[in-house]
């Protein structure tokens, strides 16, 4: 299988050339069409850091939002700024090629008062990402279409989400209608699972 066979935009074809990257890995090879299928389904992967899923969830964010639109389309959240800030990294690089805005969501990223996001995906995490949509309200969800959570095993054993599920709940009833949801964990420990029951029903599920 080749990058080719999976649809992508030309645009994205070329930022994914660009990195360097040849051929799909094996969590691409497998995720990427379940990731990129219409209608959208939710998506439990199971795969270790390493193995390429942050391209899988970065070429999907990018395919699905529409640039002509200025406005949060795509959130992913991951457990500590460094990772975030490698998604990022990631995402602008890949879509070099097309028009896309990004907005790092960490601590000291946003003041109150400022005017809304109008940047297409916005990667953080979590913590800062609650705040700015209800605290600061500066980062509107009505047309948002993709959630990631990256890491999500570490996230939820951490404690840096355990009471905030509730918040993420309340979050994704502020998205729009249905949205995408991907979830990536290195385990399937008992946390994720109830989290993901609860998150992402009739999840395609794909471990490596
Ligand atoms: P990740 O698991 O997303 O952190 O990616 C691990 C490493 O693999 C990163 O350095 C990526 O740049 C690299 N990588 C991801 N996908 C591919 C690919 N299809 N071909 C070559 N390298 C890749």
């Amino acid at each position: 299988k080749s990058f080719e066979d999976l649809n992508l935009h030309p645009n994205l074809l070329k930022g994914v050339y660009k990195m360097g990257f040849h051929k799909p890995s094996k969590i691409q090879e497998k995720a990427l069409p379940l990731l990129l299928q219409n209608p959208a389904r939710n998506m439990i992967g199971q795969s270790q850091s390493g193995t390429g899923k942050t391209a899988a969830f970065a070429l999907t964010m990018l395919s699905r939002v529409d640039f002509d639109l200025k406005a949060p389309q795509a959130i992913c959240i991951a457990p500590s700024r460094e990772l975030a800030i490698q998604i990022l990294n990631v995402v602008q690089k890949m879509g070099q090629y097309t028009p896309v805005e990004c907005f790092f969501a960490g601590k000291d990223s946003y003041q109150k008062g400022m005017p809304k996001l109008t940047q297409q995906i916005i990667i953080g995490t979590p913590g800062t990402m609650i705040d700015m949509v209800t605290k600061a309200r500066v980062l509107d969800l009505k047309e948002v279409k993709v959630f990631v959570l990256d890491e999500a095993d570490n996230m939820l054993e951490s404690g840096s989400m355990g009471d905030q599920s509730i918040s993420l709940k309340n979050l994704i009833t502020k998205m729009a209608k249905n949205p995408q949801i991907v979830l990536f964990s290195a385990t399937f420990a008992d946390v994720v699972r109830t989290f993901a029951v609860r998150f992402a029903p009739q999840a395609n599920e794909i471990r490596l």
